[in-house]
């Protein structure tokens, strides 16, 4: 019979009562996505499988079901976002904003807000990115920036505290800079192999082939040895576990807010 009904529409109907039922069958009351607003049975599933996440508490890392269905935006970002939103002046005052490796759901905010200047960098040709440069030797003027953002990249970096430098440098003094990375909340200090080389060997011992290393609550000492100011803000904490896991976010993630001393 529903088959009946379905070859009786005109095509456009189908496709839009293809699309109810898909929304219907992913709605519900126990989630909501602070990106775009949606209520959800339940996130997607999405992230790494290597033991090493789980071993060492990785924090954000491992497969876990955090895609939202409907904008993809998934716990980091929406973490992220939420930070920006509610504890900065990012999307409400014209400025010039650095956002390297940027989260596309995040970047298309932000592009539309007319920015003074909204640059978006990275190494490689991705989506959403405007300018190719190397972290550790970016191509802007000293002081350039009112603010940054630089999520999930200096693991990727060998010369980490060049990058450190260098982003400081092209921020103003006074300026923020939001810099996460994953942290494992088990170790105590750093872990890094020069011999760890091959991506295979990489996804083993950092849980990602293009990691080279694993941080500890020790990052925050690198930042400030080269020159950041740094805060945690933990807005999991302040909101509570239970609405965290509604907003599906990941638990003990913190906000890392780097200020170029003024
Ligand atoms: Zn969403």
């Amino acid at each position: 019979m529903k088959g009946v009904i379905k070859k009786a529409l005109p095509g456009g109907a189908r496709t839009m009562l293809r699309q109810f039922q898909w929304r219907a069958g992913r709605f519900g009351l126990k989630h909501r996505c602070l990106m775009c607003g949606a209520w959800l049975k339940d996130f997607e599933p999405r992230g790494a499988t290597a033991a090493v996440l789980a071993d060492l508490q990785i924090t954000p890392g491992g497969y876990r079901r955090v895609t939202c269905p409907h904008c993809h935006s998934y716990d980091r970002e929406r973490l992220l976002y939420l930070f920006l939103r509610d504890r900065t002046d990012i999307f409400t005052k014209r400025q010039k904003v650095l956002h390297f490796s940027p989260e596309l759901c995040i970047a298309e905010r932000l592009a539309e807000l007319g920015h003074q200047v909204y640059a978006t960098v990275d190494l490689f040709p991705m989506p959403g990115v405007a300018v190719l440069s190397d972290i550790c030797r970016l191509s802007f003027r000293t002081d350039a920036f009112d603010c940054l953002i630089c999520c999930h990249v200096l693991e990727h970096i060998i010369e980490d505290r060049a990058a450190m430098t260098e982003l400081l440098r092209v921020v103003k003094p006074g300026g923020w800079a939001v810099l996460q990375v994953p942290v494992s909340l088990k170790l105590d200090a750093t872990f890094e192999d020069p011999a760890v080389t091959t991506d295979e060997d990489r996804m083993r011992v950092f849980g990602q082939g293009d990691h080279v290393r694993i941080y500890a609550m020790d990052y925050i000492d690198r930042l400030r040895e080269s020159g950041w100011q740094v805060e945690i803000v933990d807005l999991i904490a302040e909101m509570g576990h239970a609405k965290a896991r509604k907003l599906g976010l990941f638990i003990g993630e913190r906000i890392f807010l780097g200020r170029k001393p003024a």
